[in-house]
């Protein structure tokens, strides 16, 4: 961690750009300090799953789960840039996991889109639903009636990962190595109750199983 102010000197090397850490939330100490907190956690320790789903101090248990989901979003924005190199109208037509297609919600009312399609209206879906339906976000309280709508969040999305996993196999891994992103989103849908056992279809990481204490 650099001392000092928290700002990139002329310089600074870009791997050590962002270094600092935040001791708390509270000493972030803007209006968007739970998602700088985890912003700053995540570039100082994205591997230790444990202590990026620990509630800090000064937020509330579903007030972090926001601020998760939020961060999710962002990065799998990312994710579906990446794989729209390989996962296109033409090499995967229907949106599947590994069975049944699913139908996208992204259209006023559901029908069949190609897999890349569903991935991009579910992220839009997604991002809409976490900016408009919980007002309280930003500042670290979300409504516990609002727990619902992150169920059906969490599922829809779930099912990007999935079909990255069983359609593009060497993608999925190479991703999950760089990012851990796929078992934070699971670690913390099992930690919340958002998701059913058996709706996730992808077999277990060892990224993905809390560590036997
Ligand atoms: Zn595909
Ligand atoms: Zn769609």
């Amino acid at each position: 961690m650099q001392p000092g102010p928290r700002i990139n000197l002329p310089g600074t090397r870009e791997e050590d750009c962002f270094g600092w850490a935040y001791g708390s939330v509270r000493e972030v100490g803007t209006a968007l300090a739970g998602q700088e907190y985890l912003q700053g956690l995540l570039r100082q320790r994205r591997f230790d799953l444990d202590k990026l789903l620990q509630v800090p101090d000064g937020v509330d248990r579903l007030g972090w789960l926001f601020e998760h989901m939020r961060q999710i979003c962002i990065e799998m924005g990312l994710y579906v840039a990446q794989i729209r190199k390989e996962c296109t109208e033409q090499t995967c037509p229907m949106m599947r996991a590994n069975e049944a297609p699913f139908y996208c919600a992204g259209h006023g009312h559901p029908r069949p889109c190609s897999a890349i399609g569903y991935a991009v209206h579910t992220l839009d879906y997604a991002v809409r639903l976490l900016t408009s339906a919980f007002p309280g976000g930003g500042s670290g309280s979300v409504d516990e009636a609002s727990q619902k709508h992150f169920q059906s969040m969490v599922r829809r999305l779930y099912r990007i990962f999935a079909h990255a996993y069983f359609h593009h196999r060497e993608f999925f891994e190479r991703q999950e190595a760089a990012s851990y992103l796929y078992a934070r989103f699971v670690r913390l849908a099992r930690k919340y109750g958002l998701v059913l056992e058996a709706q996730l279809v992808i077999p277990d990481l060892p990224t993905t199983v809390e560590a036997a204490a």
